[in-house]
């Protein structure tokens, strides 16, 4: 007897979903399942008195590729939201990413000219091919102490010293003004909150959504009634640890709602090393709502193990390694993987949707006619 589905998508975060939406609408029939009560992934949101809270961390929307924020515009609204970043450390506050206005709160300087100077003489050779190294050889020890050493290591649990450089060349340095956190053209948050967009994307006459369905009590029956599988949780996990556990990062929320307006901005970085977490998050900012009270989120990085939520990937070479032998393996078998967790990549949202989208047009052009529809 063929399978009822041609999919079986395991997570309905971001991968899924768009995954789940794409090949829908080419006429598939997908089952979408999460262990979580809820759609949405680490995107999820929810209301508290009326202000959206991120549950899982801020989550900004920012692309450059027009065709995927064309893609997530047909599930949502986005509002005119510009991350500008700020960093606490002791008594200062300071602009961030690092720009002429951080140089100018620093070092006093005024121009371009002023601030090369300046880090011409702070810079230091790079001394090996790590985060430390490299950024130090940018911007010089005093700003790396300041912005950069004490975030890193609470951040990811490590020395950045014993962190790849790629971690942080992500955030940008600008010798100008432009005090953007992101250079993408396109962002925003969605009006009506991530979720809301999440189950816009999977209302689709071919998709059935269960929540609450963790994929290892149910993997047999899974893979009987779709034909094909699509995972986006633990590639580890998925080949039962055969070989070794990927490290992971995790985190810990604690959200309290407050009087007023705490600290008038979306993300403040806490970058010393002695403050236990690593930032506040001020919800309603990322909706540019005024309202009387307010929710904030302290966020503390903490050693992840099983049991616990996998946040980020930590690709140094041990865990690449690892990680090449399970795509090496994935690449034999008919499951499709993606996904932060799926690819142990530390993706951003918009390089997920970019990466879901290839798959499914990848997949359904390949028309690869699947037994559900030939039978
Ligand atoms: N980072 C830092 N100080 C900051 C912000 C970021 O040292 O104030 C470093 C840190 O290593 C972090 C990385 O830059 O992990 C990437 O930061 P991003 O804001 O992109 O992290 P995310 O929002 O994905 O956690």
């Amino acid at each position: 007897m063929s399978p009822a589905l041609d999919y079986a998508v395991v997570g309905a975060g971001m991968f899924g979903s768009v995954f789940a939406r794409c090949a829908a609408e080419a006429g598939r029939r997908v089952l979408v399942v999460d262990r979580r009560p809820h759609i949405a992934g680490n995107c999820y949101s929810e209301a508290v008195e009326g202000i959206e809270v991120h549950r899982y961390g801020p989550h900004i929307f920012h692309t450059r590729d027009a065709g995927v924020w064309a893609f997530v515009n047909r599930f949502t609204e986005f509002n005119h939201y510009r991350h500008r970043g700020l960093v606490r450390n002791g008594d200062r506050l300071l602009s961030f990413p690092i720009n002429l206005a951080t140089l100018h709160q620093v070092w006093g300087v005024t121009t371009p000219e002023e601030a090369t100077a300046r880090l011409e003489a702070a810079r230091e050779p790079a001394d090996g091919d790590n985060l430390e190294a490299w950024i130090v050889s940018q911007v010089g020890r005093e700003l790396y102490e300041l912005f950069i050493r004490g975030y890193t290591a609470k951040q990811w649990g490590r020395e950045p010293r014993d962190l790849p450089a790629s971690i942080i060349k992500r955030i940008p340095i600008r010798l100008t003004w432009d005090d953007n956190y992101f250079d993408d053209p396109y962002q925003g948050i969605p009006v009506g909150g991530y979720t809301r967009m999440f189950a816009n994307m999977l209302d689709h006459e071919n998709i059935r959504v269960e929540t609450e369905v963790d994929f290892f009590d149910h993997r047999r029956e899974l893979e009987r009634a779709a034909s094909r599988l699509v995972y986006s949780g633990k590639i580890d996990e998925f080949f039962d640890y055969r070989f070794g556990e990927l490290d992971y990062r995790s985190l810990r929320f604690q959200t309290e709602q407050k009087p007023g307006d705490f600290q008038g901005a979306s993300i403040v970085n806490y970058t010393a090393a002695d403050v236990p977490y690593t930032r506040i998050v001020e919800h309603k900012h990322f909706a540019l709502q005024q309202t009387d009270r307010t929710v904030v989120t302290y966020e503390f990085p903490q050693k992840y193990d099983r049991g616990r939520e996998p946040f980020y990937p930590i690709r140094d070479w041990r865990n690449t390694n690892v990680y090449e032998r399970y795509r090496q393996l994935s690449q034999t078998g008919q499951v499709i993987f993606g996904g932060r967790l799926g690819s142990y990549q530390y993706f951003d949202m918009h390089q997920v949707v970019g990466q879901a989208m290839a798959t499914a047009k990848r997949e359904l052009s390949e028309g690869r006619q699947t037994t559900a529809r030939a039978a």
